[in-house]
């Protein structure tokens, strides 16, 4: 691999000269909250006004064609700029790169420009009560009516879903048809006729997600996407993207360890050698998943289940770094109150422990890697090793 970085260094120089004049100064309102939403919903407009929204689209869609090498600098330079969280994250990480693979031309031309100005704010609609690492039992209903749909059941645990503007999830289309065979992608406006979405509290009383009650709501084939019955292949390249670089990329992570050893420098003891090593250990960690970054890219082809890898690592990785930040604080660290930069660790320690979960748990994703990597048996019932390539008999990972 040719680590010579050169070539996107006036990108670099755009993209951080830009986010130096425009990051608030003071940060936005959580974005779980309405006026935070909405704060971060015209932070977006900004962003797209200055096409860095979604670098790596074709500029039909609001994109500028960047390489994937440039978007990893783009990530570098936001965290490291401190910007405001995405809300849009959902749409242009996990629904766009699906929609550029089973989208239709009109579904991609209706949906990617708004995505990508902040004005279509999406909700991923997965996860059912008896449904989370364990998708395909999902029990949601579509049936057929004149002209598309009718959508009946509930989700839940989906993010922003209190505010957002559209959602988009996989329902049992052919009850007759065997778990993952029978299932159908959907899109839909989160205030169509028929959907309740009721708020749920995190663990801060933020309304970060919402549960969805589906009545009769009313889908045009025009928003299903891919064919009917094929919606677990479409689901499983939104888990790719889900899994691998897109949703965490290593950006945010170098510039959480920076933030890291800033933090030793002002409250670590040079004596304390044990405490050294574990910000020295989650500052090499995040560089080397910088540096998988980098090979990912340059690698031909999808990741597939070598996403599973990343998922666990990342997720793993930010708790152990904002534990490392908490110790170093003391009992101050644990002062929701707590001024300044100091006082993120304590909101960011407590969302990294979702991280294992969320994204398909930590353990399914290590079933994935025993299974589909190193081809070990499935643990109950002596039954042959899944190849890597037997996607389709995965039993759920989200
Ligand atoms: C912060 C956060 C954001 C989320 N956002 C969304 C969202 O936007 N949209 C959405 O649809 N969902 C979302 N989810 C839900 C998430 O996808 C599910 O919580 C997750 O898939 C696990 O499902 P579950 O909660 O039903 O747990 P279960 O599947 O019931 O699992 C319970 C426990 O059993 C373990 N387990 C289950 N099966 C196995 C197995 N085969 N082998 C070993 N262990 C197993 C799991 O690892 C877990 O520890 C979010 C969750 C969190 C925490």
């Amino acid at each position: 691999m040719d680590l010579d970085l050169s070539a996107t260094d006036s990108f670099r120089a755009e993209v951080r000269s830009w986010l130096r004049s425009n990051v608030p100064a003071t940060p936005l309102p959580s974005l779980e909250t309405e006026a935070g939403f909405a704060a971060h919903r015209s932070w977006e407009r900004s962003l797209s006004e200055a096409r860095l929204s979604v670098v790596t689209w074709p500029s039909e869609y609001g994109g500028r064609d960047a390489s994937p090498l440039e978007w990893l600098v783009f990530e570098e330079e936001y965290y490291a700029a401190g910007a405001p969280g995405r809300v849009s994250q959902n749409g242009i990480n996990l629904l766009a790169p699906t929609l550029f693979l089973h989208g239709t031309n009109s579904q991609r031309s209706r949906f990617l420009p708004p995505m990508a100005s902040g004005e279509m704010i999406w909700a991923q609609a997965w996860s059912e009560p008896g449904a989370g690492s364990d998708l395909a039992s999902l029990r949601s209903s579509a049936s057929r009516t004149d002209g598309g749909w009718l959508l009946n059941g509930q989700k839940t645990w989906s993010s922003r879903a209190a505010f957002a503007d559209w959602g988009f999830g996989p329902f049992r289309s052919d009850p007759s048809a065997q778990r993952h065979r029978g299932l159908t992608y959907f899109t839909f406006p989160l205030d169509a006729k028929g959907i309740t979405r009721r708020p749920i509290g995190r663990l801060d009383g933020k309304p970060a997600f919402a549960e969805l009650f589906f009545d009769d709501v009313f889908v045009p084939d025009s928003d299903v996407i891919g064919s009917p019955g094929d919606g677990w292949r479409v689901a499983m390249a939104t888990t790719g993207n889900e899994r691998g670089l897109q949703l965490r990329s290593p950006g945010r992570f170098t510039a959480a360890a920076d933030r890291l050893v800033s933090l030793w420098q002002s409250h670590g003891s040079a004596s304390d050698t044990a405490m050294r090593d574990r910000v020295a250990d989650a500052w090499i960690k995040a560089h080397a998943y910088r540096l998988k970054g980098f090979e990912t890219i340059s690698r031909p082809g999808d990741v597939g289940a070598e996403s599973s890898v990343n998922k666990v690592f990342w997720s793993e990785l930010d708790v152990a770094l904002h534990e490392t930040a908490l110790d170093l604080l003391g009992p101050d660290g644990e002062l929701a109150s707590l001024d300044g930069p100091d006082g993120e660790w304590l909101e960011g320690y407590v969302f990294s422990l979702a991280g294992p979960i969320y994204a398909g748990t930590n353990e399914i994703q290590r079933n994935v890697i025993a299974e589909r990597i190193l081809g070990l048996p499935k643990s109950s019932g002596g039954r042959p090793a899944q190849t890597p390539r037997d996607k389709n008999s995965l039993a759920g990972g989200r």
